[in-house]
């Protein structure tokens, strides 16, 4: 069984993230996605939040699995036995901070394999964080986010107005 992790934050699940789920399903068997309880990024959903959303989106698909994760990588990936991590790469500015994290996971967990996906060229422009932004000024990301993801967006911002 080849079992992988992607991890990340996800805040919010895009479409760029979809693609790379979708097409690591063709190589891996499982695939865990490991929502990271991040606090320094200034966030839109609580990481449970972000699991609701993605198991609802990803419902269609029983090999992947949605949990959240903290502390290290290579703990989450040894004690559910994952040797495989999915990372997404969209330009050459990714590249430093993966190569970085890679090498470092590498050291902790010899035997753990990245694997990088590089996004098409509809995805390469797409960034939770641009998304965000975009979102909160008005501007229309419906293109960019599952469905699911935008009608979640829209009632947070419509809660937010509310309060
Ligand atoms: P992180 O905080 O770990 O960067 P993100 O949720 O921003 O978490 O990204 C998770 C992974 O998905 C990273 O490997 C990132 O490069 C990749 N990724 C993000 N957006 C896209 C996209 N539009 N296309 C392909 N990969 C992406």
């Amino acid at each position: 069984m080849r079992n992988a992790v992607y991890p990340g934050s996800f805040d919010p699940f895009t479409n760029g993230h979809l693609d790379i789920v979708e097409r690591s399903l063709r190589v891996v068997d499982s695939l865990t996605i490991a929502v990271l309880k991040n606090t320094s990024k200034k966030s839109m959903f609580t990481p449970d939040e972000r699991v609701d959303i993605m198991r609802e989106v990803l419902k269609k698909y029983p090999q992947v699995k949605v949990e959240t994760f903290e502390g290290l990588l290579v703990d989450f990936c040894r004690t559910r036995n994952i040797r495989i991590v999915i990372r997404g790469l969209r330009a050459v500015s990714d590249f430093d901070y993966e190569h970085a994290i890679f090498l470092m996971n590498r050291k902790l967990l010899p035997d753990l394999e990245t694997m990088f996906l590089m996004a098409g060229s509809d995805n390469s422009f797409i960034s939770s964080t641009i998304v965000k932004e975009v979102a909160h000024f008005g501007g229309n990301i419906a293109d960019q986010v599952p469905a699911i993801v935008f009608e979640r967006m829209q009632k947070k911002k419509s809660q937010h107005t509310e309060s």
